[in-house]
C-alpha cells in the first residue's frame, strides 16, 4: 500500500536483468526486488540471479494498474490520509478557472486538512451529489 509506482520503461523486454541491473535501471533499493520477487516477480535460476526484462514489465504494469483507483463520487482523495473522505460537513468549493478545469476543495474530516479534486463545471451535479457546493475564488 502506498508505495509509489515504478516506470517499468527503462527496461527492455528482450533481455534479462540481475539485481544490481534492475536497482540502478529503476531507482528503487535491493530489498524491493526481493519484496516484488515474494510478490510474484519470478526469477530465473542461477547466481547472479537473472529476471527476465519481459516479466519485469509485465510484473511492473499489472502491480501499477492495480493501484489505479478511480475516486468515488461525492468524495474527494485526501493526500495524507491516502483515502478517499466525504467532505467534512459536507461543504465543498468550486474554484473555476477557464481554460484550465475548475476543482473542488474541501476540508478532510479525520484530519481536517485541504482536500483537492479537479472536476468540470458541468460535471459538479454527478461528481458531488447531495452536496452544496460553494463558489471559490479563482486563482
Ligand atoms: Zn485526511
Amino acid at each position: 500500500m502506498g508505495a509509489r509506482r515504478i516506470n517499468p520503461n527503462p527496461i527492455s523486454q528482450y533481455r534479462s536483468y540481475t539485481r544490481d541491473e534492475l536497482c540502478s535501471k529503476l531507482d528503487v533499493s535491493y530489498g524491493t526486488i526481493l519484496n516484488w520477487e515474494k510478490a510474484g516477480l519470478p526469477a530465473l535460476g542461477g547466481s547472479p540471479r537473472l529476471y527476465h526484462g519481459a516479466a519485469v514489465v509485465a510484473f511492473l504494469k499489472q502491480r501499477n494498474s492495480s493501484k489505479k483507483r478511480r475516486c468515488p463520487d461525492g468524495m474527494l482523495y485526501c493526500i495524507p490520509c491516502r483515502d478517499f473522505r466525504e467532505p467534512a460537513g459536507a461543504m465543498v468549493e468550486f474554484h473555476h478557472r477557464p481554460p484550465k478545469p475548475g476543482y473542488l476543495e474541501a476540508l478532510c474530516p479525520v484530519c481536517s486538512r485541504i482536500m483537492r479534486r479537479l472536476a468540470r463545471r458541468d460535471r459538479l451535479p454527478l461528481i458531488m451529489p447531495n452536496v452544496d457546493i460553494q463558489s471559490g475564488a479563482s486563482q
